[in-house]
């Protein structure tokens, strides 16, 4: 990925979404160039320029403002998060709330879905990954950050869309396979384990989001959320007033828009065992790891097994602590690494200490945000991001309970008001 930077691109023409957003294409990608040091990117604003224009009587209609396309992402909260959490995702959040109209969660009911046997660490850990959240930049004035588990709506949702999913779908879902194997000390032949896509789907349809960021990897996920979404509109999409007694906003309607993929860069980064960075691997640094314990950590990588004595010539290409120089070094330190490891000229200790000298670039300035939160103050956001989540969902609720025609009639009143 070095050095090839991503062109936005559409694979089909831009229309218009049935929330009245302009949305483009089934895939987009986020431009990025990861040969530039990573704080360039943290620290590029956006520059708005204001037109003032002279009032007179002549004046054109000012056109009506598009509103933002809807993006929406969330994490389990497992535990503090790690480097490849922050590069593979925090950091093209950071950058889409400039863009778009922002929904970033924490999936405290997915959490549950494999830690139901023992859920003391689930609130805890809510609080850390939401202290990562902020850490990294994200801002609770430009997105709405909240607690799945305090917008009850999504349970709703999930139940609804439970009752046309078919069971195929979710026995497919190749991480259902995948996760009862890795996970041997746990139970996962549970109905809320096997039914996680659901919930899943429901988050995302929920917020009729357009776009959900996620890397290659994953985009069999928002498929899924594709099928049950189209599967749902098929059978509920609502017919024309004359036909049945809908809300009159509702005639016609695609109730639970499809959202689209929004491919963001994910660079490959490896743990301190040379595998993917993972907390299952037991590999990570994490974003609070203090710098003593980062540097603590790169001593213990592994490098390029070629490289046995001080005097053998190696390759960063082949070697994982490279990997990391790729993704967090400026060009100048990537020449001097490549010279001296292919060379012999320095030792894998010294170009260790360059490479945590540029991981502490970007997390001194994540960790000087970390602490600037108080508990408090990060219950307190969570609490104001979910009531504004919860006001959004009810609007598509009403749509859903209308549509399948689960509304009683004082209701309709009530919102038809
Ligand atoms: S000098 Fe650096 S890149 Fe080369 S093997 Fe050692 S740690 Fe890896």
């Amino acid at each position: 990925m070095a050095g090839a930077g991503l062109e936005a691109r559409a694979t089909a023409g831009r229309e218009t979404g049935s929330t009245g957003r302009e949305r483009t294409g089934a895939t987009q990608s986020l431009p990025l160039q990861w040969n530039e040091p990573i704080q360039s990117h943290l620290n590029r604003g956006f520059i708005l320029f204001l037109l003032f224009l002279e009032s007179t009587s002549t004046m054109a209609e000012p056109a009506i403002p598009t509103p933002p396309a809807r993006v929406l992402s969330g994490m389990r909260p497992t535990g503090k998060l790690h480097l490849g959490n922050y590069m593979g995702a925090l950091a093209n959040w950071v950058r889409l709330q400039d863009q778009y109209e922002c929904y970033f969660f924490i999936a405290d009911w997915h959490a549950l879905t494999t830690d139901y046997a023992d859920p003391s660490q689930i609130a805890p850990n809510s609080i850390e990954v939401m202290l990562d959240y902020l850490a990294a930049g994200l801002d609770s004035e430009k997105s709405v950050l909240f607690l799945q588990s305090k917008v009850l709506e999504h349970a709703e949702l999930a139940l609804l869309l439970g009752m046309s999913t078919p069971l195929g779908w979710l026995e497919r879902v190749p991480s259902y396979k995948e996760m009862q194997e890795n996970l041997t000390g746990k139970d996962l032949t549970t109905y809320g384990f096997l039914g996680y896509p659901v919930l899943m789907a429901s988050d995302i349809l929920l917020y009729q989001a357009d776009f959900v960021p996620v890397g290659q990897d994953q985009q069999a996920h928002v498929e899924l959320t594709r099928e049950v979404a189209r599967r749902f509109n098929q059978f509920y999409r609502p017919p024309v007033r004359s036909e049945a007694d809908m809300l009159p906003a509702l005639e016609g309607k695609v109730v639970l828009p499809e959202p689209k993929v929004l491919l963001t860069p994910s660079p490959k980064l490896p743990g301190t065992d040379g595998r993917k960075m993972s907390k299952s691997y037991g590999n990570t640094i994490l974003m609070s790891d203090p710098e003593p314990v980062v540097r603590q950590k790169l001593k213990t990588m592994v490098t390029d097994p070629a490289r046995i004595r001080r005097t053998d010539p190696g390759d960063p290409d082949k070697c994982p602590v490279g990997d990391l120089h790729k993704v967090f070094s400026t060009p100048e330190t990537m020449a001097k690494v490549y010279e001296g490891c292919r060379s012999a000229g320095i030792g894998c200790i010294e170009c260790k200490g360059w490479a945590a000298d540029s991981l502490m670039k970007v997390l001194q300035p994540i960790q000087d945000r970390r602490a600037q939160f108080t508990e408090p103050r990060v219950i307190e956001i969570l609490e104001d991001g979910s009531r504004r989540a919860r006001a959004r969902a009810e609007q598509t609720m009403i749509e859903v309970r209308a549509a399948m025609q689960m509304t009683l009639a004082t209701e309709k009143e009530r919102v038809s008001k």
